[in-house]
């Protein structure tokens, strides 16, 4: 079979023509908040659209663009339709976050971020509304000036994602390197989920990971709903892919936020992560205690740096005030707050007699008064899960009988 850019036989003259005459343009695919089952936000990809309104898709002309370094032309080039297509998407709803591609290249020059900071300050892009995905191929390929210039972005407030996680190598240590908010995970690991374990391991492990370092977490490639439920079930927050919505034209997007359409909304997810968040907890405290042991002697002050003291500072906390807000409306949630302090407070009388050279062993009752609080909170953990259950049950009944209604009145009607 030929490939997509063979078929489509693409020139790079045919390229600048569709971009001098307006072809190129974007279709946009929803992102679906897996906790709430609402429309989120948007990946804008672009299409060329030809006079005889054949549609031909980025894969045929993305290659060469890239390989002839005109996609920077491009990506500025579509900057103004960028602008104007996300003005009269916040029209319908400021909250959505629209995500456009952008190629290493595009960073080697000061160009793009340029342009980007102009539309920033100039009030035409508001920066908690756009996020840029990078392809991690991509990111492999820059040098120290792309790690510049993407933290001039993140400090406007500009999200950043590393796009198609999971294919190629280093992820892991580019993650670490570079100012990334959002992971977006692969779309070909994501669709062998249901065939491979192996490859749902590694999907639900990068979804921990991503929530272990702070990120917000995509999952593209989603085409059933039995793969949208298990990364629900897996703690990931945001979705995207056909089972959801194919990549539209705008005015297609602007119909499909007005209809208020819904998908299944889950927190369990969550409500999991934040057990694992934790007993990771108290184990970081155990093993922190253990190590300032050896020889008997005072431990060194950096001690504890790795263990979060404060109780706004660990992962546990920060669930708290961010993303489980979404369940602030259940009871055991909001008694939550109590014994996490009071955790927190027994925590840091622990620590700081442990600095003083108290031994572990006379810290016993101490580490007791800490278990308390400790199984006071998995108590309330699985509380807050049984009323997440419980939602789901209720919604799932609601849905059944919608269904028996539905096909009662179909039998009923005349023929
Ligand atoms: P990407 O950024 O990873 O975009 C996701 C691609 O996966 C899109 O293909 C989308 O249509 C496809 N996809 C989404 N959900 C599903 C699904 O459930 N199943 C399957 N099989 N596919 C799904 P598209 O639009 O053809 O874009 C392909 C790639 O072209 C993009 O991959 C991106 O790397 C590049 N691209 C698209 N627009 C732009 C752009 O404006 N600038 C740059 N530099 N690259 C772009
Ligand atoms: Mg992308
Ligand atoms: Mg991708």
């Amino acid at each position: 079979m030929p490939s997509s850019a063979a078929r489509w036989d693409v020139t790079l003259d045919d390229l600048r023509g569709a971009l001098a005459r307006g072809e190129l343009v974007f279709y946009f695919q929803p992102k679906v908040s897996m906790v709430l089952g609402t429309l989120c936000g948007a990946e804008a990809l672009i299409r060329w659209r030809r006079g005889d309104g054949s549609i031909v898709p980025p894969a045929a002309f993305i290659p060469l663009a890239e390989s002839s370094g005109f996609i920077t032309e491009i990506t500025l080039g579509m900057l103004d339709e960028l602008v104007a297509d996300l003005a009269i998407l916040h029209a319908v709803d400021r909250g959505l976050v629209v995500s456009f591609n952008a190629s290493a290249r595009d960073f080697e020059e000061r160009r793009l971020v340029d342009s980007l900071v102009r539309l920033l300050d100039g009030g035409l892009l508001p920066a908690g509304g756009v996020e840029v995905e990078l392809t991690e191929s991509a990111v492999l390929a820059a040098g120290p000036p792309l790690v510049e210039r993407l933290d001039v972005l993140r400090k406007r407030g500009v999200s950043l994602a590393m796009d198609d996680f999971g294919t190629g190598y280093s992820s892991i240590d580019t993650l670490s390197r570079l100012p990334f908010t959002t992971l977006k995970v692969d779309q070909g690991i994501v669709g062998r989920m249901q065939e491979s374990a192996k490859d749902a391991t590694i999907v639900e492990s990068s979804i921990r990971l991503a929530h272990c370092l702070g990120l917000d977490i995509v999952a593209e490639g989603i085409e059933t709903e039995a793969v949208f439920l298990r990364l629900q079930a897996a703690g990931c927050s945001v979705g995207q892919g056909f089972w959801m919505g194919r990549p539209m034209p705008l005015d297609d997007l602007v119909a499909l936020l007005r209809s208020g359409r819904r998908w299944p909304a889950g927190a369990i997810g969550l409500v999991h992560m934040a057990m694992l968040d934790h007993l990771e907890w108290r184990k970081a405290l155990v093993d922190a205690l253990l190590s300032a042991e050896p020889g008997g002697n005072p431990p060194p002050p950096d001690a504890f740096s790795r263990f979060d003291i404060e109780p706004t500072e660990c992962r546990l906390g920060r669930w708290y005030k961010g993303p489980a807000k979404e369940l602030a409306g259940i009871a055991a949630f909001a008694e939550l707050e109590e014994p996490h302090d009071a955790l927190h407070a027994c925590g840091k009388r622990i620590v700081s007699a442990s600095l003083r050279g108290v031994r572990f062993h006379d810290l016993v009752s101490e580490m007791r008064d800490l278990t308390r609080h400790s199984t006071r909170i998995i108590g309330l953990l699985q509380e807050l899960e049984h009323a997440v259950l419980e939602r789901l049950a209720d919604g799932e009944r609601a849905r059944s009988g919608q269904q028996r209604e539905a096909r009662a009145s179909a039998a009923a009607a005349p023929r």
